[in-house]
């Protein structure tokens, strides 16, 4: 949800106790100092909190780094065509590329279309000649190739070179989670706990699999397919623990994205699957107001509003949201892990429950999506003034502001559209 959200390894507040992890686990990401912090997704907040950005050459597709930030958006065609030429000529035999559908540091998300049958995929391409692309290459394959879930993203096949790995998955065309609650006009808590419902059953299933995503937020949710009746799916596994022995297997890496970090990862305790839980309760608690449970522009208050689970119900549309529904919040934002819902219990929660058997509620839309858009609008605009502040960002970054700016216009225009038109 809206502008420069950055997966880090966090710095943690200056007054709080660390115990300091030497030892680190297979498959994720970053094995070296856990103060340095590392950005996957190079969004702003890096430069805003104060917080270098990690060096450029880690990142393939930043080579080239520009000062300036007005060069004219290259034409849909050169770009198409710029990625094809990456494409190893055995993923070109069988698919078509079709278009350039996301991007991360290490990563480029394109459609594709199988020549033979004609179906429509999403081939994810990662770098792997640098380190960080590989660890995150290995976290996602392993998890992919164990999975099978109708609410998780599919791995169909793999072709691997000696400096690129080309995923073949299954696509999703229905956007994110909340393009559509803006878009739809309406929305209440039982849209809330259906949505909530779907990703609560690929969780479980994951962590029966001893498998604990780390960055559950809405961008990694996405829709199959732009109707109404579309399931939601799980995706990008790149931060992702795949364990063999299951649940009571502790975990030690500090990773995430800042706003959806649970307590226990920020003090560097070792940690289980319930971090997960952790990030559903910011998820539903964004999922009801359209705001964010924890946030701050300087990462050590949030941190610190994080460390004792300081959020607050007040302002719209709280007012209209039922107690059960705080409850469910409340029982996932809890700092104390041992004491949090796992996923069976959260299905099993009377909220949940309940809300599936409901049918006439109350109309949240209208705050949700004011709130959404002001939030998005806002990080937008605090983004493009550490830009201007700023000369050595990468080209990526400004393109992908770009993308979210015009994305924000589409959103703020169809909203005036349905409450003023
Ligand atoms: P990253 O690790 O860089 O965040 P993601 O796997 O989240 O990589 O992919 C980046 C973006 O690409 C996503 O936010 C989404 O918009 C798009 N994307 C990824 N996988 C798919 C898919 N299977 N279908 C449709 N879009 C996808
Ligand atoms: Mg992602």
């Amino acid at each position: 949800m809206g502008c420069g959200t950055s997966k880090v390894l966090p710095e943690p507040p200056k007054d709080v106790h660390l115990d300091l992890v030497k030892k680190v686990e297979p498959y994720c990401g970053y094995k070296n100092d856990i103060y340095k912090h590392f950005i996957k997704d190079d969004g702003g907040d890096a430069i805003k909190s104060g917080f270098p950005s990690p060096p450029r050459h880690t990142n393939p597709y930043a080579s080239g780094c520009s000062p300036t930030r007005l060069e004219p958006p290259e034409p849909r065609k050169n770009r198409v065509a710029k990625y094809r030429a990456k494409f190893d000529p055995r993923v070109t035999a069988k698919y078509d590329i079709k278009a350039l559908i996301g991007r991360g540091s290490f990563s480029r998300v394109v459609r594709v279309e199988h020549k033979a049958t004609k179906q429509p995929y999403a081939i994810k391409m990662i770098e792997t000649k640098y380190r960080e692309g590989r660890e995150v290459c290995e976290s996602e394959l392993c998890v992919l190739r164990r999975v099978r879930h109708t609410n998780i993203i599919q791995l169909i096949e793999v072709f691997e070179t000696q400096e690129r790995v080309y995923m073949v998955m299954e696509l999703a065309t229905g956007g994110e989670l909340f393009d559509r609650i803006i878009a739809k006009g309406s929305f209440t808590e039982r849209d809330a706990t259906r949505v909530l419902q779907m990703v609560l059953d690929g969780v479980k299933y994951l962590h029966t699999l001893g498998i604990t995503h780390r960055d559950l937020k809405p961008e990694n949710l996405l829709y199959y397919h732009p109707g109404m009746d579309s399931k939601i799916m799980i995706t990008d596994f790149g931060l992702a623990s795949a364990r063999k022995k299951g649940d009571d297997c502790l975990m030690k890496t500090t990773c995430g994205t800042p706003e959806y970090i649970a307590p226990e990862i920020l003090v560097r305790k070792p940690y289980t699957n319930s971090v997960d839980m952790w990030a559903l309760g910011v998820i539903s608690y964004i999922l009801l107001s359209g705001t964010m449970p924890f946030e701050d522009d300087n990462r050590t208050r949030l941190y610190r509003q994080i460390l004792k689970g300081k959020y607050s119900y007040s302002g719209e549309p709280w007012p209209s949201v039922s107690n059960l529904a705080k409850d469910f919040i409340d029982r996932l934002l809890t700092v104390d892990p041992a004491d949090r819902m796992t996923a069976l219990q959260a299905l099993k929660h009377p909220w949940v429950v309940s809300m599936a058997a409901s049918s006439s509620m109350k109309n949240l839309h209208r705050s949700i999506s004011q709130n959404l858009l002001k939030r998005a609008s806002s990080r937008c605009q605090s983004t493009k003034s550490a830009q201007s502040t700023r000369s050595s960002r990468s080209t990526k970054s400004n393109k992908s502001r770009r993308v979210r700016e015009r994305e924000l216009r589409e959103l703020n225009l169809r909203y005036q559209q349905q409450y003023n038109g």
